[in-house]
């Protein structure tokens, strides 16, 4: 069996059409939870509000019952503060000043829109505002570099030099990637790499790119629900994601309201 990482499925003009339209409806569930985004509000309310929108369209995500440690529970996940990614909706109430990621799917017609934002709940610190600008760069920046004839490795040396030079740090150990009939096709798309070097990125690819920035160090641990990634050291992150076509007219992002 081959992993995820080096199944590669080229899509044709009607496909990227139809990835167009998941991509689509993604981002309007999206919108919908993030709209409920302010303090005393719960990641489970979140959760509902796009499962709402899902069920208008008749469409499911393709992270529920992802496999893992055990089935995954929810239709989006929702990280808070230090977490990075994969975090579980519950019932805590979010407060004044946290961020909150919100990383989602959409199947539709057999296709997969993935994409993910950070926001603020009210007022936030002026450095963790600067965390999310740095973080939404870096995904112009990957999406820019994502045109053919450049290889993985130009988007990812591009993400984080950038990164590191704002000083924050980007994590090793969980990469963007391939999009499509399945929500991990390949290639994987590290935001770390060299020029010139990993798989050349050729028309008609679908990537997941997803900048995921953190403030105190690159390192991340697994929480003891087994899903939710979080930094090291307890600092706060960010993360950033858009499902974006490899065409020869330039980059196109398929995750768009
Ligand atoms: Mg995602
Ligand atoms: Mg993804």
């Amino acid at each position: 069996m081959i992993s995820w990482e080096r199944s590669i499925n080229i899509k044709s003009r009607q496909e990227l059409e139809v990835m167009r339209e998941a991509g689509r409806i993604n981002a309007e569930a999206l919108a919908a939870a993030v709209a409920l985004v302010a303090p005393g509000v719960t990641t489970a309310e979140m959760n509902e509000a796009f499962e709402a929108v899902q069920r208008k369209y008749g469409v499911t995500s393709p992270f529920k019952n992802y496999p893992g440690p055990y089935p995954y529970p929810a239709s989006i996940c929702t990280s808070v503060n230090d977490e990075l990614v994969h975090g579980i909706p519950n019932k805590h109430k979010l407060a004044e000043g946290d961020i909150v990621s919100i990383d989602c799917g959409t199947t539709y017609e057999g296709f997969v829109g993935d994409m993910a934002v950070t926001v603020p709940v009210g007022q936030i610190e002026p450095e963790t505002q600067r965390l999310l600008d740095v973080t939404r760069k870096a995904l112009e920046i990957a999406i820019s570099k994502t045109v053919p004839g450049n290889t993985v490795g130009d988007v990812g040396y591009a993400v984080q030099t950038y990164v590191e030079e704002q000083g924050f740090y980007i994590t090793r150990t969980y990469t963007g990637h391939g999009v499509g009939r399945k929500m991990h096709e390949g290639p994987q798309v590290p935001n770390y790499g060299k020029p010139g070097r990993g798989m050349r990125l050729r028309e008609g690819m679908t990537i997941a790119l997803e900048p995921m920035v953190l403030v105190g160090t690159g390192e991340t641990i697994v929480k003891p629900d087994e899903w939710t990634v979080a930094s090291a050291d307890g600092s706060l992150t960010a993360h950033f994601e858009n499902t974006v076509a490899v065409t020869a007219d330039g980059p196109v992002i398929l995750t768009a309201l």
